[in-house]
């Protein structure tokens, strides 16, 4: 956008979970574009396209700007009280006839803190039942349950700002030049300052290039691929006693599994030279602080929890976590799906990590809140969409999220909509979920609301609002409140702030958040009290949140579909720079120029024996259905594996990404499918 700004709003950028700050610039109520803010605690200068440019979604003509019911399969504009009603008499009456369990929300990693608080606080106050969840479902539950059992805390242990100054760094299953932009710039400048890198990933990525030692290891071996780091680390005596003595337990049991992940071994299930294991073992274990890094190359299988729990196991092993420069690091892809983990936006706990099943919690959110809570644990996603086709779940309220594109499998989510009596879609897009529902309720976005997101490194930040909502639209927590007032349950809400508050006081973890605190440079929690300072890397000095690190033994488990004769390739996909997800960056005419379709990466050895040139239209198939995209033949991928993203809708790759998932979390093995591909 051109001109002079009338006025400049700082608030947090909504693409991915690094978190940047900037200005949004406004002009005659618009925003004309965004510039640095040098107070920005996490990247101060640095912004990424999405954060520069890709902020004209929220003026995109397709934003929905007034409710819309369903009527004789046409939408038609309503007023809020007529589409409120419906949807307060419609829950009131499903509750009634078939119990609160029949009723589920998704939540949103998308939305602020407040309006997650509040939805799960809907859902169990007012609805009466725990079948609350959203996509960290897909992508980081296995970071929360696999750091939550070995470290006791399930969030990154580190800090953006420490990046700069690693010594070592060891990044795994994560491609941050394109997923978190500005946490790749962090690593080459750690690199230019003489960081050594490490980097395993079964494609070359970017940083593949600048690293010391690049281990292309085949899709779903990480397991293996750790476990013989570990081996060759115990056998060359490079671990930290010390540490394990005095701040672990289950050293033993952790040490005998990985007695047969001799190199020889590991080069077989990984493909990984051995010489390559030899030189990483050493460099992550001999230097006095070393940090990992991963995303959801890690967590997207069905053994993701085990993946997270093995990192946790390297950390500990050579004491490398509870100091600076080091720890075990997720990089989280929405901007808030740590926060919404947070606020208790998952069918098992409340705000602050506080067990449903826990009854001191209970009572006091019963206190709190003025009413009795369900004692049981809610549904995840995936069983959400099975009790929907089965026909046990009657009604799902969808949050600022579109499963019918982003979750595996896509087709069976369909079915579980298409089955449900009555569907509620609350976005600032009409969506591909948002097409089968009965109400549509148009969201605020980000622009137009106050509220807080909390990074990938703990911090929580303000979102400002800058300019009026856009039509008809509000913001995420005065449709909830207006909702929850018109089911019966009151609530008096003027401003999110007041959310916080509430939610402050009922979670020990965030006790010391307010807006006031958080207003120049967030704050990282754990925040327990009002005066504490926030918290740059957890379990300093070994103390773990649960006072000793566990170690896990873990084996190695192949993904749960392997290539074979009719599906002879090994589909893994991604996210690419211009793109976010679907639903706002492909609203965004600036980010979609960049990359207007879908491209399948084909290794040139398949590519040739296929018959398929580069820019080739492709049928890219597997077991659950088929979809189209270019080719594009490049030796970034390894023979046998192919790669896509999963951002247009032209190209839903997750018709045909497994629904197979992890057994622990639920979460999809996106990461590892069986495929072929064809020349159209
Ligand atoms: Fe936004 Fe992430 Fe880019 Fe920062 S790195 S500007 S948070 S998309």
């Amino acid at each position: 956008g051109a001109g002079t700004p009338d006025k400049k709003v700082k608030t947090t950028c909504p693409f991915c979970g690094v978190g940047c700050n900037y200005d949004l610039n406004v002009k005659d109520g618009k925003v004309i574009g965004v510039t640095s803010n040098l107070t920005s605690a996490v990247n101060g200068r640095l912004t990424c396209v999405k954060g520069r440019f890709g902020t004209d979604y929220v003026h995109s003509p397709e934003r929905l700007t007034t409710p819309l019911i369903k009527k004789n399969g046409e939408f038609v504009a309503a007023s809020w009280d007529e589409a409120l009603d419906l949807v307060a008499a419609k829950f009131n009456e499903i509750k009634q006839a078939h119990g609160s369990d029949a009723l589920a929300a998704i939540s949103s990693a998308r939305c602020v803190n407040e309006e997650n608080y509040l939805m799960q606080k809907f859902m169990r106050a007012v609805i009466g039942t725990n079948n609350v969840d959203h996509c960290a479902r897909v992508c980081h539950a296995p970071t929360v349950a696999g750091l939550a059992a070995t470290f006791g805390s399930g969030a990154s242990t580190n800090s953006i700002n420490e990046i700069s100054d690693d010594k070592v760094i060891f990044l795994i299953g994560g491609n941050p030049t394109e997923a978190h932009p500005v946490v790749g710039a962090k690593i080459r400048q750690a690199c230019r300052k003489g960081a050594k890198l490490i980097v395993a990933d079964p494609r070359k990525i970017e940083l593949a290039a600048k690293a010391d030692i690049f281990m292309q290891l085949k899709p779903g071996t990480d397991i293996a691929l750790i476990n013989g780091l570990m081996r060759i680390i115990l056998k060359a005596g490079w671990h930290d006693q010390e540490f394990i003595k005095n701040c672990t337990t289950d050293f033993d049991k952790m040490a005998a599994v990985v007695e047969k992940y001799t190199p020889e071994y590991v080069e077989g299930i990984t493909g990984v030279p051995q010489h390559l294991l030899l030189e990483a073992a050493k460099i992550y274990a001999t230097a006095e602080r070393a940090a990992i890094f991963y995303t959801l190359g890690i967590t997207e299988h069905t053994c993701g929890t085990d993946n997270v729990m093995s990192l946790a196991n390297l950390a500990m092993l050579t004491g490398n976590v509870g100091k600076l420069n080091a720890g075990v690091n997720p990089l989280r892809g929405q901007n808030n799906v740590q926060g919404s983990c947070d606020m208790g936006a998952l069918p098992n706990v409340y705000s602050g990590y506080q067990k449903v099943t826990d009854p001191q919690a209970r009572e006091k959110f019963e206190k709190a809140w003025g009413v009795k809570l369900p004692d049981k644990v809610g549904m995840m996603l995936p069983d959400m969409f099975d009790a929907a086709v089965s026909g046990k779940l009657k009604a799902m309220y969808v949050m600022g999220e579109d499963p019918v594109l982003t979750d595996g499998n896509t087709h069976h989510v369909h079915k579980g909509f298409e089955s449900l009596e009555f569907l509620v879609v609350q976005n600032i897009f009409m969506t591909e979920t948002g097409k089968l529902a009965d109400v549509i309720l148009p969201a605020a976005s980000f622009a137009e609301k106050d509220g807080s997101f909390t990074n990938c490194e703990r911090r929580v930040q303000r979102v400002r609002k800058a300019i009026e909502p856009i039509g008809d639209s509000r913001p995420d927590w005065e449709i909830i409140r207006d909702l929850s007032n018109k089911m019966g349950y009151s609530m008096s809400y003027t401003h999110a702030s007041e959310i916080m508050d509430e939610m402050a006081s009922l979670s020990p973890m965030f006790a010391g958040l307010s807006f006031e605190r958080i207003d120049e440079k967030g704050l990282q929690w754990p925040v327990p009290d009002k005066e504490h300072p926030g918290t740059q890397y957890l379990h300093k000095d070994g103390n773990f949140t649960h006072g000793k690190g566990i170690f896990k033994a873990i084996e190695h488990q192949p993904p749960a579909e392997e290539p074979d004769a009719e599906y002879p390739l090994l589909l893994t996909t991604g996210r690419i720079l211009y793109h976010y997800n679907i639903t706002t960056a492909g609203y965004s005419k600036n980010l979609t120029a960049h990359r207007p379709e879908e491209r399948v990466m084909i290794h040139p050895g398949d590519a040739k024996s296929l018959g398929i040139s580069d820019q080739d239209t492709v049928t890219v198939s597997s077991r659950r259905g088929s979809v189209q995209a270019k080719a594009w033949v490049t030796s970034a991928v390894l023979p046998g594996g192919i790669w896509m993203s999963f951002h247009y809708p032209a190209s839903p790759t997750n018709q045909i990404t497994s629904g197979a998932y992890d057994k622990i979390t639920k979460t999809y093995e996106y990461k590892a499918c069986a495929a072929k591909v064809e020349k159209t």
